[in-house]
């Protein structure tokens, strides 16, 4: 019987499993860290034995393939003693991949990701299809498919996915936008995380489609070098450029697969970086076949995604707005981009090699005052001090509230848009963002 070795126990780790069991696999799941409570009894469940907070190497190596959680960086000693010994390892997409005919919608990009994904999956299980919704968002693929029976799933794909992914194809690839993010994980090459995006290609053929941003210059240039047989859906916020899908004159347009139009102020979401996203889902859910009618419907009726540009509150005329999940600057430059109002901009976390430059015009443009949230704020104040804007620091969320109210004005809004990750005061993006709402609450 083959023998398959699941490293990392969280949701895409536990939902393989279950799947290589069910598939008469011999499975093992091996886990550095604790496995949470929730993901023990599904193991319990499947009769699958497991193990945590170590790595026994006897039971690894002897796999016949691995699967991999995307959090396992490929410097980890058990990865490098696998590869060592040609192990294939591979991600639990392209594990799930093998076990579903369903039409494959997958997303990636630096950013926008969860935003087009939620917002295609809405726009199609709302026209009635049987659709799925994996990949980082919600449970995994791999579970799904060994307990559910879709026509199509939408998936979001991180660069950590793609990076092991080899035989799998996209039905439909999206490539939102290339920006510098992860670095840390690339040996702090660009060049290898553009690499691993654009993987959302491979091994497409022309019955595929590949639907991109073509005002992106990395995107633009990546292209050059590949001979992509996929049908090409270029959509770019102007008409122009070879652009299917853009905006003009107040018109939502998409030219093909088929033509439709809209009022761009009917859609749901606002700001430049959403325009994108409705195009990218727009010409998706087209591709699928979705009627107009169900396409005005969905794009006009999508309630937004949590800790994206979500507001969090108006308190005495100032207005917070939670985009915890800006943990890059280029997030942070749209955040910035679209407010209307002087800004308190809330930055700083665990920087991942950020480049601030991007944001000094929009900063000088928008803000009244910056709130430094993090352990060590240096690169910080290197940064921002010379602006001659009120600056604090702070190492709390409520010392973070607290200051950013005091300096903003009835008509201003405060913006947490940190350009960072938030491991060093926060659980993560969602528990910062979730502390964030409460502090504004409290006020
Ligand atoms: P991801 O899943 O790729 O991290 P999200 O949809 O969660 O993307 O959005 C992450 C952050 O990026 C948010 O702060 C959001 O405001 C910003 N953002 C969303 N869509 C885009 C886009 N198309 N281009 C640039 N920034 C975006």
């Amino acid at each position: 019987m083959k023998r398959i070795v699941i490293l990392g126990a969280a949701e895409s780790g536990a939902g393989a499993a279950v799947l290589a069991k069910l598939k008469g696999f011999d499975v093992f799941v091996s886990d550095m860290s604790e496995i949470k409570a929730n993901y023990k009894k599904q193991l319990d469940e499947y009769d699958i034995p497991w193990e945590e907070c170590h790595h026994t190497l006897d039971l690894i190596l002897n796999a016949d393939e691995v699967i991999k959680s995307p959090g396992i960086p490929d410097k980890a000693p058990v990865i490098q003693k696998l590869k060592a010994q040609n192990t294939p390892i591979i991600s639990e997409i392209e594990f799930a991949g093998r076990y579903t005919d369903a039409k494959m919608i997958c997303i990636t990009g630096s950013n926008g990701k969860t935003t087009t994904t939620s917002l295609i999956y809405h726009i199609l299980k709302n026209a009635g299809y049987n659709v799925g919704l994996a990949g980082n968002i919600g449970s995994s693929l791999a579970l799904q498919v060994a307990t559910k029976q879709f026509d199509y799933y939408v998936i979001e794909l991180s660069s950590f996915q793609l990076d092991n992914m080899y035989e799998f194809k996209a039905d439909i690839a999206i490539l939102m936008n290339i920006t510098p993010d992860h670095l840390d994980r690339y040996d702090f090459k660009m060049q290898n995380y553009v690499d691993a995006k654009m993987r959302i290609t491979q091994n497409q053929t022309e019955d595929d489609a590949f639907v991109f941003w073509n005002d992106d210059p990395i995107v633009r240039e990546e292209l050059k070098k590949y001979n992509l047989k996929a049908r090409l859906f270029p959509f770019s916020e102007f008409k122009g450029n070879a652009a299917i899908a853009y905006a003009e004159k107040g018109q939502y347009v998409i030219e093909c697969p088929t033509p439709f139009n809209m009022e761009q102020d009917a859609l749901a979401l606002r700001g430049k970086h959403n325009l994108y996203n409705s195009l990218a889902a727009g010409i998706t859910a087209h591709l699928a076949g979705i009627s107009d009618e169900a396409l005005r419907k969905g794009l006009s009726s999508f309630a937004g995604v949590e800790h994206r540009l979500e507001k969090a509150g108006t308190v005495r005329g100032v207005e917070f707005i939670n985009d915890s999940k800006a943990t890059n600057v280029n997030a942070c430059w749209y955040a910035l981009e679209s407010m209307t109002r002087p800004t308190v901009l809330i930055l700083g976390g665990k920087d991942k090699g950020n480049d601030y430059t991007e944001i000094y015009d929009l900063v000088r443009e928008k803000c009244i005052g910056l709130v430094f949230l993090g352990v060590d704020n240096r690169k910080l104040h290197e940064n921002f001090d010379s602006f001659g804007l009120p600056i604090a620091d702070v190492q709390s969320m409520k010392d973070c509230v607290d200051e950013c109210y005091k300096m903003a004005k009835p008509g201003c809004t405060v913006l947490l848009s940190p350009c960072c990750a938030s491991f060093d005061l926060f659980k993560n993006m969602e528990d910062r963002g979730e502390q964030f709402k409460n502090c504004v609450k409290n006020l």
